[in-house]
């Protein structure tokens, strides 16, 4: 997918507006337009990457930064007692449906293993 069509691009560049709740020079953190629980951030790094699949080794810092962002904005939310959950969707046949890669921070219900 190119970049122009990215919904996810369009956040960073901020032609599409979202509930942001944390941004830095790598990443945004932003409230999911259908939430799946009390707390439901998404956090994307700003540049593209389509996939989890699709990162490079040259990508290795941006994961582990997004999963550090993921604890601090869990705990911005209140989740730390309660606890939260972490996941990235790869591929259609896993749920993915915007290809940019993002990382859904959940939480403020009972979450229930495995997932559906
Ligand atoms: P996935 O199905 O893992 O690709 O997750 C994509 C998520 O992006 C879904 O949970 C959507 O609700 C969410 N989403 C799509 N467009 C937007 C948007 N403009 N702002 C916030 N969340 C969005």
């Amino acid at each position: 997918m190119a970049e122009q069509d990215c919904i996810f691009c369009s956040v960073v560049t901020g032609d599409v507006r979202a509930e942001i709740v944390f941004q830095d020079d790598r990443c945004i953190a932003f409230r999911d337009i259908n939430p799946q629980a009390p707390v439901h951030v998404l956090i994307i790094p700003r540049e593209h990457i389509e996939s989890l699949d699709d990162a490079g080794r040259g990508d290795e810092p941006v994961l582990g930064h997004i999963l550090r962002v993921a604890a601090r904005v869990a705990n911005d939310e209140g989740l730390t007692e309660s606890g939260f959950r972490t996941v990235i969707n790869t591929g259609a046949g896993a749920g993915q449906s915007v290809l940019h890669l993002h990382l859904h921070v959940l939480g403020g219900r009972p979450m229930h293993w495995p997932p559906g």
